[in-house]
């Protein structure tokens, strides 16, 4: 492993373990060395990498020895140090699968729809609607979709750990597309779940907007089939499943009317939720059922 990389890998174990904090001066560059088993020369070069990256400040001492000080805004520095080793590190598809739900729940329950993130979102919900489309395109679209969700929530390091896990998330979900039984319904199906988690943060519904998305990335993978221990998408799906014609032919869901149908659905769902649930099934159970014709009208919100 290069040495800038030992380093960045035991400055995160010590930021971790409170040992270190930003903005403070490190220990000598001998004490460096000794702590990831690199020569003094090698760290002496790596040090000088990773103030290159925005990670460290380097200024020269009293007796001319080189003094490293992490710097201190998060922006510039936690972010590319976890950025660099989440792109260079190999991580198991579960660990990508769990870290992306907690990370884009997260966000979505404290998204806030005045944020100007949520004009990138319909620009990229357009983007990914147009036919012509290459493979790789739609999932590096598919990611700047969720990286910028996270950007909703106003968390710079949120944000810059979904960043890092982009080319892992790009690389998966790119490498599922010759498990899914039919690309063009699963791309359909994405896109439309993609406007109806935009049109429940429109509307205000943070809660419903986070469960969506939870199911919307582990539904992404189950269907694959990668998931050996679940073999099938929950029925009790807080999406509005596509009817398809009698040709066949699955058609996008209409936004207007996901938010209404979806609380519905919701009030007969059984258990089979994430942690948050008997809260999440009590807040929904005591809203007004959503009414059919109101659902259509484009101004379904739950009172
Ligand atoms: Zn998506």
């Amino acid at each position: 492993m290069a040495t800038d990389r030992k380093i960045l890998q035991w400055l995160e174990n010590e930021l971790f373990d409170g040992n270190l904090v930003l903005g403070q001066e490190l220990p000598s560059e001998r004490r460096i060395s000794e702590a990831v088993g690199a020569s003094r020369s090698a760290t002496h070069e790596a040090l000088k990498t990773l103030e290159s990256m925005g990670i460290l400040r380097l200024y020269e001492g009293k007796r001319h020895q080189m003094i490293a000080q992490l710097v201190r805004e998060p922006a510039a520095s936690a972010g590319p140090a976890l950025k660099l080793h989440m792109a260079t590190a190999e991580y198991p598809l579960r660990d990508i699968v769990h870290t992306r739900v907690l990370l884009e729940t997260w966000a979505l329950r404290r998204a806030d729809r005045e944020h100007p993130a949520m004009r990138e979102l319909t620009k990229i919900m357009d983007e990914m609607a147009r036919d012509d489309l290459s493979l790789k395109d739609f999932h590096h679209l598919e990611v700047s979709f969720h990286v910028a969700l996270t950007r909703l929530a106003g968390n710079s390091l949120v944000t810059g750990l979904m960043t890092g896990l982009r080319d892992s998330i790009y690389e998966y979900t790119l490498s599922l597309v010759g498990y899914v039984p039919l690309w063009s319904t699963t791309a359909t199906r994405l896109c439309a779940e993609h406007r109806a988690i935009y049109a429940a943060l429109e509307a205000g519904d943070n809660e419903l907007a986070a469960r969506m998305v939870a199911e919307h990335i582990e539904g992404h993978y189950l269907e694959a089939g990668v998931d050996p221990d679940r073999k099938q998408r929950s029925s009790g799906s807080v999406f509005v499943q596509p009817e398809a014609d009698a040709d066949g032919e699955v058609h996008p869901l209409e936004p207007s009317s996901t938010l209404a149908h979806s609380v519905a659905d919701t009030k007969e769902r059984d258990a089979d939720m994430p942690d948050s649930a008997p809260e999440v099934a009590e807040t929904l159970n005591s809203m007004e059922p959503a009414d059919e014709s109101g659902a259509h009208g484009g101004s379904s919100r739950a009172q």
